[in-house]
């Protein structure tokens, strides 16, 4: 699974098209003429009607003109922003010399990284022949001692093994860290693409299954296909033990200090030999994420042979090893988690594949040359007095809300402790002593996420860095934690044209302002109020403030649950409901920083556009996206946010203001009676 207490989110931002000439002149009055809306007008399809879908009426002209890449799944503001960001830094490391003075050092290994990655002949050559070692190392796992340790390595390795590791702070104690232990073991998204019998998921199922045989066949050509059922067999089982994906939203249902309890709900896992294979410390502290589904894997280790685990590693091993096996593998690799899975109708350019490769091993080495190159003090200090203005706002919204004074006490501290991370961190991890080796990709790939892991596991027995990112600078997303209490906005979201001084505040604040809102606002979503703030989980809220809470949040979730993906599939009102919160928050927020920001004067008219116009506008624009119907329906399964359209309809359907912008009134397809519409606050 993914780790719940951390979401990394495909927060989209604000695209600012040249202007065209639509830019009306007939304001003299307004000084402000010569600032810019900010508002991709030739984006806009006029002919729809605001109150009827505001997504399309904003972006409905560029939907139609426009066509999803043939290597993507979806494409949008998101996408365009950060294919900028992939071409400065391709820029950057195809820019390195591996032969330079800086050749022992972070930027030395980078540049050898980039080069293993470059020679596409060489990993043809050797194509399945740099995994024979660690195939060997499967094949010699002779007892349930071996068994354990190997899922372990597995985690360590990142091929998804049956275990799940994540070390992040205790929920209980966050000045120390925890080693949480979850769930996984899956080569497809989620439990429901095994056990569903939706047509979809069935064709996903035998999909999948060719794709095995495909690249078994392609490591062992005599004995592959007798592999397949087992694995599939055993895989199922692993899904049938997990927790689904709503019920994992349920964070305190999620710690479950364990140490002392595994070989209780566990017997047959030997977790002695498990921890020592990962040099885990002794005082390290436990939490298990499913103790259930721990019992479940233990009757699996006892009841499956040794023969079929042994075959389900290799195959966890070389599924998530395919990009780097050669033309065969990486085809076979494509032609299921590209074409089947996401509707893809080619694999990425292989510039792309190094940005990711780079920026997936070594985030922070590259992240490093592309801030110092990208970002720049000014920018820093204007993002940070929107976020001051935001959390202003957030303060008068808690104060005037329906919670009790205490709880509004401590909601309030919250909001003062909260720390904007922006731009990129002040202190920079490096890789000392990892070899890195231009002509060894598979093993750079290993030694490095080995060397991540080791690294976690080292801080098990040190306090907690507050200050360490895990969002490197080149990255076009947002994230909030709880357990630190932070935002991150890296500096590939804070990029021109997304600020531009010559444009109009309304828009920067209904895009990236309610962005950064959203993130904020996860601090009160269902999940993160759960966490104080110091990043202790306990419950701080009164069972009545939980209820009247519960009741608003549930009137959103059934609103999600009425919107139709595709194929007859509907979004997932609950598992979404997080991230519908947070964007409800989020613009809320941002409008009355908006006005705040305003000082009392009325807003200037620009492109014949008012200023809360604009506001909704830019929150529309930003999430200007569409997607191939296979990708969405994988998303609508297994990623918390609502499909675009309904990130920009569902929430501003909830909001007063919107309805006097537009003129939304009563038969409009967006439009709800007042009692019907939702307010968290
Ligand atoms: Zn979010």
């Amino acid at each position: 699974m993914k780790p719940a207490s951390i979401r990394l989110h495909a927060a989209a931002l604000l695209l600012l098209m040249p202007l065209s000439a639509a830019a009306s002149g007939q304001d003299e009055a307004h000084a402000a003429l010569s600032r810019k809306s900010g508002i991709a007008i030739d984006h806009m399809d006029p002919a729809i009607r605001p109150g009827d879908d505001f997504f399309s009426y904003v972006n409905g002209h560029w939907l139609k003109t426009t066509d999803i890449p043939p290597d993507r799944g979806t494409y949008g503001t998101f996408e365009i922003l950060q294919e900028r960001a992939n071409k400065a830094m391709f820029d950057i490391v195809a820019g390195l010399d591996p032969a330079s003075s800086a050749q022992n050092g972070d930027v030395g290994r980078l540049a050898r990284l980039v080069q293993s990655g470059n020679d596409k002949a060489l990993r043809d050559t050797r194509a399945i022949e740099p995994l024979r070692a660690e195939l060997a190392r499967i094949d010699a796992i002779q007892n349930k001692r071996d068994l354990a340790r190997y899922m372990l390595r597995a985690a360590s390795l990142g091929t998804g093994g049956p275990i799940e590791v994540l070390i992040v702070p205790d929920f209980a104690q966050p000045s120390r860290y925890a080693m949480f232990l979850f769930q996984g073991g899956l080569g497809l998204p989620d439990r429901d693409f095994y056990l569903s019998d939706a047509e979809d998921m069935k064709s996903k199922r035998a999909a999948y299954r060719a794709y095995m045989e495909r690249l078994l066949t392609q490591a062992y050509p005599k004995s592959a296909a007798s592999a397949v059922d087992d694995i599939l067999a055993l895989e199922t089982a692993l899904a049938r033990g997990h927790r689904s994906k709503e019920d994992n939203r349920d964070i305190s249902r999620l710690y479950n200090p364990a140490r002392k309890s595994l070989a209780g709900w566990a017997p047959e896992i030997n977790w002695d030999a498990l921890l020592e294979a990962g040099s885990v410390p002794q005082e390290a502290f436990f939490v298990a994420g499913q103790p259930e589904y721990l019992t479940e894997l233990s009757k699996l280790v006892s009841t499956v042979p040794l023969d079929v685990w042994k075959d389900y590693f290799k195959w966890r091993l070389l599924d998530s090893y395919a990009p780097f096996l050669g033309t065969a593998a990486e085809d076979a690799h494509f032609s299921f988690h590209g074409k089947v899975m996401q509707g893809l109708d080619q694999p990425k350019e292989q510039w792309k594949k190094i940005v990711e490769l780079t920026n997936s091993l070594m985030p922070f080495t590259g992240g490093r040359l592309y801030a110092e190159r990208y970002f720049s003090a000014d920018e820093k200090a204007h993002m940070l007095s929107i976020v001051e203005r935001l959390l202003q706002s957030y303060r008068k919204v808690i104060t005037s809300s329906w919670m009790s004074e205490q709880t509004k006490a401590k909601a309030l501290r919250k909001i003062d402790t909260f720390r904007p991370m922006i731009g990129y961190p002040d202190k920079w991890r490096g890789y000392d002593g990892v070899t890195v080796d231009a002509k060894d990709l598979v093993g750079n790939v290993m030694r490095l996420r080995e060397h991540e892991f080791a690294r976690k596991v080292q801080s098990l027995t040190g306090p907690v860095d507050r200050i360490e990112w895990t969002m490197a600078p080149q990255t076009v997303n947002a994230s909030y934690n709880p357990l630190l209490n932070v935002i991150t906005f890296p500096a590939a979201i804070l990029q021109p044209p997304f600020f531009d001084s010559s444009m109009d505040d309304a828009a920067i604040y209904g895009g990236i302002g309610a962005i950064i809102g959203h993130e904020i606002g996860h601090g009160f979503d269902d999940q993160g109020r759960m966490f104080d703030e110091t990043g202790t989980m306990n419950e701080w809220w009164t069972p009545e403030e939980q209820r009247q809470f519960r009741t608003r949040t549930q009137r959103l979730a059934e609103q999600y649950n009425g919107f139709p993906v595709g194929n007859g599939v509907m979004v997932n009102g609950g598992f979404t409901l997080g991230e519908n919160i947070g964007d409800l928050n989020g613009v809320s927020i941002a409008l009355q920083a908006y006005r705040a920001s305003l000082n009392g004067k009325p807003a200037p008219l620009i492109d014949g556009l008012t200023g809360e116009q604009r506001f909704f506008m830019g929150w529309a624009q930003a999430f200007m996206s569409k997607a191939r119907p296979d990708f969405e329906l994988r998303e609508a399964a297994s990623d918390p946010h609502a499909p675009a359209r309904y990130r920009v309809n569902g929430v501003l359907r909830n909001i007063p203001d919107f309805y006097k912008a537009f003129d939304v009134k009563p038969g409009d397809k967006l439009y709800l009676p007042p009692e019907d519409r939702v307010s968290i606050w």
